[in-house]
């Protein structure tokens, strides 16, 4: 059964109070306070202020002397920027899992482009639901998901939805969502602009959008009249444009126990490398450099790195490179509590290419995947982890 694609195939993402959330989650003393996070001392700015601490007035970029003086209680914690480094990472990861088209837009913000997951999902709000809850329970951190037809609208969605929500805002429903909206909410609306409209007094998106585009560009010069023209209609043809460095699909879990062992670790590298596979075959991609992730109980994590002879997508490969990564690590010493493999180097797998020896075990993939889509991913299971699969369930991490 052929489905027709999704109508709103793109997706914002965009954490909560970001540098207030890590903070939290590492020290629940902070919750339910109002919180600001930045420099300390007498010169101090706001980086990151909590939802408590908005609802005093408190804003990202204010002086912190004078949030202080705007909310007496406000608990001011001092900026730990390599530890957000780290939960962006781990926020983008989660969503490269999802689609190789992700679009940074900021250490916390990204869109994603999940056109290929049509087959998967019956709707992109589905998507949305489990990248929100995959944020929570790998990472501990809220984030607000705006679903739309194009980036501009799935932006606006998500700022809608904050915090801690998703909207989607259905195709054909755009006008009526967008219309009574501010125009200050519209990108590239500036003080300047937002002065200029008000002179013609045009105050919300509908004023705007009834507005004739050539009065716009004539007050507002050609390019910003007919831009915001075209998004008071909710026009944006932009794609969401991954950058260099983003241009990876990954697989990786946080166990609710420990992995000890050795062979565990390996049965999961195993089953990620089955579907990271998947995953890579779905949107049509090969990819020349594998990479092994593995965080410790203590939380340290390791990369390693290992750039293959052949582009490749199948379990196979990735799970032979990524059993020599994983035998560089010493993973006698402490417990592990996140497996991640993930490739990156990707190229189009219509792309002219080398056959190997490997397109014949590409065949038995291709079976596999195919089972997989009638019937689940439990259903064909390499033989090996069939073997340890009882174990790992029995352990609860499954
Ligand atoms: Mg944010």
């Amino acid at each position: 059964m052929k489905r027709a694609p999704f109508t709103e195939p793109i997706l914002h993402v965009d954490m909560d109070s970001f540098f207030v959330e890590v903070e939290r989650r590492d020290d629940p003393s902070l919750r339910d306070r109002p919180v600001a996070v930045g420099g300390t001392g007498d010169r101090g700015v706001v980086a990151s202020a909590s939802y408590e601490a908005r609802a005093n007035g408190v804003t990202s970029a204010m002086p912190m002397r004078y949030a202080r003086r705007l909310c007496r209680d406000l608990v001011v914690v001092s900026a730990h920027h390599a530890k957000y480094r780290q939960a962006s990472e781990d926020v983008f990861s989660i969503f490269r899992s999802f689609t190789p088209l992700v679009e940074g837009a900021s250490i916390d913000e990204a869109f994603l482009d999940i056109s290929g997951l049509r087959l998967h999902y019956e709707d992109p709000e589905q998507v949305g639901v489990e990248i929100r809850s995959r944020l929570r329970a790998e990472t501990g951190l809220p984030g607000s998901v705006g679903v739309a037809r194009n980036k501009f609208l799935a932006k606006l969605a998500s700022e809608t939805a904050k915090p801690d929500g998703l909207l989607k805002v259905a195709a054909g429903a755009e006008v009526e969502f967008l219309h009574p909206l501010p125009v200050t909410r519209l990108w590239g609306v500036g003080a300047a602009t937002s002065a200029a409209l008000e002179r013609l007094g045009i105050a919300t998106v509908g004023a705007l959008a009834s507005a004739p585009v050539e009065t716009l560009r004539r007050h507002l010069g050609s390019t910003m009249g007919t831009m915001l023209y075209d998004l008071a209609w909710g026009k944006d043809e932009r794609p969401v444009d991954p950058d260099g460095a983003a241009k990876s699909i990954s697989v990786e879990q946080t166990y609710e126990q420990d992995l000890a062992d050795r062979s565990l670790i390996e049965a999961e590298l195993l089953r990620h490398c089955v579907k990271l596979s998947g995953r890579m075959r779905r949107v049509g991609k090969l990819g020349k450099v594998l990479a092994v992730k593995v965080r410790f109980a203590d939380f340290e994590t390791v990369h390693r790195r290992l750039t293959l002879a052949d582009s490749t997508n199948t379990g196979r490969d990735m799970f032979r490179a990524g059993v020599a990564l994983l035998a560089d690590i010493d993973l006698d010493r402490r417990a592990v509590r996140l497996v991640g493999v993930g490739m990156t180097d990707l190229s189009d797998s219509t792309a002219p290419r080398q056959l190997t020896t490997h397109h014949e075990w590409e065949n038995v993939a291709d079976a596999v995947d195919q089972v997989h889509r009638r019937f689940g991913d439990q259903a064909v299971l390499p033989a090996r982890l069939a073997a340890t699969s009882e174990s790992i369930s029995e352990r609860g991490v499954s």
